[in-house]
Parts: structure tokens; C-alpha cells; sequence
């Protein structure tokens, strides 16, 4: 007999689980799914986020830019330490630990929603039924007016590049070495590439991206991208555009082994050997074995879960959401369409705003934007105005020792609606929420230069950027 529910979720990651606390505490009788184990062999909630995405890389950006900033930034405050050194084992353990506390706080979460949770594969069955093959080799079967299928997303794998979990890594791999590699190759100058990339190469490993397109960074605001690249080049950074990688080789070198990466940009045919490489070219819906024959949920040729703009798959009674539907790949955009569905299936008007879904990059400086940039309005033939503001001329910054990027808004040429924030910088993962604000409230840039802004902090760069708009900015030449 099958167990009876309101809501079936399959996948606690943060889109799964955010719909499955929201529908408990609407009332509804639910039950979650998800087949992940920790690093311990032991179930664990909370999905790629938490166990091997957001977390524990946040976890390692911020030990590595201790020691960066120790070695680089340190000095000029005349602050002198001798013999740093890195414990790499320390601070894996340390990364390991918050990512315990918060899988384990999903857990507890959903212990005090009464959330059933079903440790295993789950696949939807026509009807609404869910079948779970669950670790301990048994068979539960479940039966839901609604199913939530929250399935995430696992790395593309290059067929030339198969992940080894030793040489050849992914996310998961790369956020485990065991010592800092001396050389690190990647593939891919994306978000990964680029974060997981800054963290060996703040702890000493010779750091090279291949990417393959001409342009660095080409879904960002044109001239964040070329400040960004300038900075991560000083850093030492080797970021090599318009490279395009054939081959991959794990060759033995003494007691060692090293990977022979083959790859050809504008010059020709080229060799890269490093001790350790990254592949981060994407990642793909998981939705493999999720869907027993005859479920009539469609996949795109990606493998994505098609769903209307409330995540309806157009089966009745079933929903997709976060990684394994269309959209950005951000666990904050799989938060709001959980708790969307979770409103919808109560009667509620759940709605996801996706133009106001903001990016954060969290390499340094950090980059950071929301809305439209110069490139789509341009494209769209939309009349604009930008006003920018460099972190050079804000005190706060300055007296961080970090002066490095700006602030840009831009804003509708006739109706001054804000249309678009871009930000590099320090802390600007934490200011692009001005400008996410100011969208979601229709704001203006004039609204935005009327704001009074405390003094000195770094959210005046925005302030000033807003009044540049209209060429009044106070602290530079207009
Ligand atoms: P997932 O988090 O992938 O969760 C899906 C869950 O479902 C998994 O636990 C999986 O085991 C389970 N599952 C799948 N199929 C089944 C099945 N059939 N039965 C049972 N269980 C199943 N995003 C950000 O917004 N900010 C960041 O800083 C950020 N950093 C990242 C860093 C890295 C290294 C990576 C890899 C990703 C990062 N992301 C970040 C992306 C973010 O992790 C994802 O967008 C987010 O986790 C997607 O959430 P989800 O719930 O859709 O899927
Ligand atoms: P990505 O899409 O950000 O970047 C992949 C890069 O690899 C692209 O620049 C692409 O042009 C390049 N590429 C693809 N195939 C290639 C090849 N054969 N050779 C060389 N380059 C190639 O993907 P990702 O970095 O793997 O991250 C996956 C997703 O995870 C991101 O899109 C993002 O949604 C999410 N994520 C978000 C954050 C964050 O929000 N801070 C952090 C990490 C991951």
C-alpha cells in the first residue's frame, strides 16, 4: 500500500527543500527525498549547495583570502607575521564541519515541519506515485495530490576528460585535495573555474584556465569582465580565451602522475601539463532514472525538465523546480520557485521574479550584478544612461586596501527606471542587493541618489554611481 501524502518532493537540495518546508507549514502533509551521503557514507541533506557547491567553496574562498591577505595585504598595514604557513588538512576539516552543521540543519528543519524524509532514489511512476529505493535495500512506495520533482544538477563530463576523482576532479574533487597542487589546470573560466581556480592559486598552486570562447566572462556587463580579468591577472592568474582543449592524459611521472591537457588557440596546437585538473564546462539536469515510462513529463534535448512560468510540467499534479528546469543555476533562484510552488499548490499566488534574480561571483574582488546589461540594452535597442563610480575614490574602500572596481547603474534614458546594477569590487555581493531592491520596487536612479547613504562605507560608491547617471556625482569629475 502506498503511503499517502500531500506533497512528494524528490531532491532536498535548496530548491527541494525550501518547497518542502514551505508546504508543511501551509499545512500540507509531506515527505522528501534524496539519495545524497556525505562525506561519511551517511545521508545528507541540502542537496549540491550544501554538501559540495555554495558552502564549502565559500568555506575555502574565505580560508585562502586569509592567507592571501596575509602574505599580500598584511604588510601594508605593517601588520608582519613569519613562517605562514597553510595546514591544507585543517582547513578541508574546517570546510567539512560547517558543511555537517548545515546539512545537518536541514535535517532538523525538517524534524520540527514534520517532514518525512525518505533516504534514497525516488522516481515518479504514472499517477503520482513515487517509488523509492531507499539505502537500506528496501522499497517504499508513495502517493501525492502533488509532486515536486527538484532533481538539481550534476557536472557535464568531457568525453575526453573522464573525472578520475584523483587527477581529473570536478567540483566535488577540487574541493578536497588533499595539499595544494603545484600546478592546477581548469577548464573553463566560468563561475566554478574561476572560484575554486582563486582558491589553490591563493595557497600557491600554479593556476591556468582554458576557456574556450574569445571572451572572458561573456554573461557580465562587458567592462566589469575586463576589470575583473585585469585583476586576476595581477594576481597571477593564467586565464588563456579562445582555447579549445581535445585531449586530456594522465601520464605516470616517477612515484607521480601529471595530465597532459592538448589544446589549440589562435597560435596552434598547444601542451599544458599540470599535477591536478579541473573540468568546469557546466552542469547538467539530473534527471536520469527520475521518470518511470509513460509519466508524460517532458525533457528538453538537454535533459531539462520542461515547465510552464510557474514551474508546471503540464502534467496534473506535477512541478519542477531549481537546477533541473530553465533558469539561472543559482540556489537562491531554486529557493524562490520551491517556496513559489509550495504557495501555488495552497492557493496561494507563489511568482518568481526573474528579472530581478541577482549574480554574485565570489572571487576577489567579487563580482556582482542584476538586471540587464549595456550589451542586451544596446542589442535590445532600449535608451539608456550609465552612471559609474570607481572604489578608488570611496574612502572606506581605501582604507580597506581595496580600491580595485566600481559601480555602474543604468537607468531608462527617459523614465530613469533603474534597468540594471553591475558591480566589481569589495563586499559587492552584499551591495548588488540595492540595486535588486530598487528594481523590485520600480525604483529610479534619482530615487536611488536621494537616498541618504551612511559615510564611509562602501555602499556610497552606489550612491555616487546613481547620481552619475544624471552626471552630478559629487566625488569625481562629471
Ligand atoms: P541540487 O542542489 O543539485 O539538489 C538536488 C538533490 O536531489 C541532490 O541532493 C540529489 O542527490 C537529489 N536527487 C537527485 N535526483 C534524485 C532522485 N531521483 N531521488 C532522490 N534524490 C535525488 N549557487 C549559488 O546561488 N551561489 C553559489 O555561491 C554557488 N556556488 C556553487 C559552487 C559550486 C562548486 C557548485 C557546483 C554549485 C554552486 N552553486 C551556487 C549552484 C547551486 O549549488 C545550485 O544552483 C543549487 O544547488 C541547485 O539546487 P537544486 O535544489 O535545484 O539542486
Ligand atoms: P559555467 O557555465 O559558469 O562556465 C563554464 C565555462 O566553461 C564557460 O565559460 C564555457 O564557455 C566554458 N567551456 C565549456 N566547454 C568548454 C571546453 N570544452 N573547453 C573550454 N572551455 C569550455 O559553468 P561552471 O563554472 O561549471 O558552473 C556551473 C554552474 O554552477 C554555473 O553556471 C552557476 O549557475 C553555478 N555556480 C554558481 C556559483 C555562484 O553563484 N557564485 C558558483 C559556482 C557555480
Amino acid at each position: 500500500m502506498a503511503e499517502q501524502f500531500d506533497v512528494v518532493v524528490i531532491g532536498a537540495g535548496p530548491a527541494g527543500y525550501h518547497a518542502a518546508i514551505r508546504a508543511a507549514q501551509l499545512g500540507m502533509k509531506v515527505a522528501c527525498i534524496d539519495a545524497a551521503l556525505g562525506k561519511d557514507g551517511k545521508p545528507a541533506l541540502g542537496g549540491t549547495c550544501l554538501r559540495v557547491g555554495c558552502i564549502p567553496s565559500k568555506a575555502l574562498l574565505d580560508s585562502s583570502r586569509q592567507y592571501w591577505n596575509l602574505q599580500h595585504l598584511f604588510g601594508e598595514h605593517g601588520i608582519s607575521v613569519k613562517d605562514a604557513r597553510i595546514d591544507v588538512g585543517a582547513m578541508i576539516a574546517r570546510k567539512d564541519k560547517i558543511v555537517k552543521q548545515f546539512t545537518g540543519g536541514i535535517a532538523m528543519l525538517f524534524k520540527a515541519n514534520k517532514i518525512t524524509p525518505y533516504y534514497g532514489f525516488g522516481q515518479l511512476q504514472p499517477g503520482n506515485v513515487v517509488k523509492v529505493k531507499q539505502h537500506d535495500g528496501s522499497e517504499a512506495e508513495l502517493k501525492a495530490a502533488n509532486v515536486i520533482l527538484a532533481a538539481g544538477s550534476d557536472s557535464i563530463e568531457l568525453p575526453f576528460a573522464k573525472f578520475d576523482g584523483e587527477n581529473i576532479v570536478d567540483n566535488v574533487g577540487a574541493l578536497d585535495f588533499a595539499a595544494v597542487p603545484k600546478r592546477l589546470g581548469v577548464i573553463g573560466a566560468g563561475v566554478i573555474g574561476l572560484e575554486l581556480g582563486s582558491v589553490w592559486k591563493r595557497l600557491g598552486a600554479e593556476v591556468t584556465i582554458l576557456e574556450a570562447l574569445p571572451d572572458f566572462l561573456a554573461a557580465a556587463d562587458a567592462e566589469v569582465a575586463k576589470t575583473a580579468l585585469k585583476e586576476f591577472k595581477k594576481q597571477g592568474l593564467e586565464i588563456r580565451l579562445g582555447a579549445k582543449v581535445s585531449n586530456a592524459e594522465v601520464k605516470a611521472k616517477g612515484k607521480n602522475k601529471e595530465v597532459h591537457v592538448t589544446y589549440a588557440d589562435a597560435e596552434g596546437e598547444k601542451t599544458l601539463v599540470v599535477d591536478k585538473l579541473l573540468v568546469a564546462v557546466g552542469r547538467r539536469a539530473a534527471t536520469r532514472g527520475l521518470l518511470a515510462e509513460g509519466t508524460g513529463v517532458k525533457l528538453d534535448q538537454r535533459g531539462m525538465i520542461e515547465v510552464d512560468e510557474h514551474c508546471h510540467t503540464g502534467v496534473d499534479g506535477v512541478w519542477a523546480i531549481g537546477d533541473c528546469v530553465r533558469g539561472p543555476m543559482l540556489a537562491h533562484k531554486g529557493f524562490e520557485e520551491g517556496i513559489a510552488v509550495a504557495e501555488l499548490i495552497a492557493g496561494l499566488p507563489g511568482h518568481v521574479n526573474f528579472e530581478t534574480i541577482p549574480w554574485v561571483i565570489y572571487t576577489e574582488p567579487e563580482i556582482a550584478w542584476v538586471g540587464k546589461t549595456e550589451q542586451q540594452l544596446k542589442a535590445e535597442g532600449v535608451p539608456y544612461k550609465a552612471g559609474s563610480f570607481p572604489f578608488a575614490a570611496i574612502g572606506r574602500a581605501v582604507a580597506m586596501g581595496e580600491p580595485a572596481g566600481f559601480v555602474k547603474v543604468l537607468a531608462h534614458a527617459e523614465t530613469d527606471r533603474v534597468l540594471g546594477m553591475h558591480l566589481v569590487g569589495v563586499g559587492v555581493s552584499e551591495l548588488v542587493h540595492e540595486g535588486v531592491l530598487t528594481m523590485e520596487f520600480k525604483g529610479s536612479a534619482d530615487d536611488l541618489a536621494r537616498i541618504c547613504h551612511a559615510h564611509p562605507t562602501l555602499s556610497e560608491a552606489i550612491h555616487d554611481a546613481a547620481m552619475a547617471v544624471d552626471k552630478r556625482a559629487i566625488h569625481k569629475a562629471n
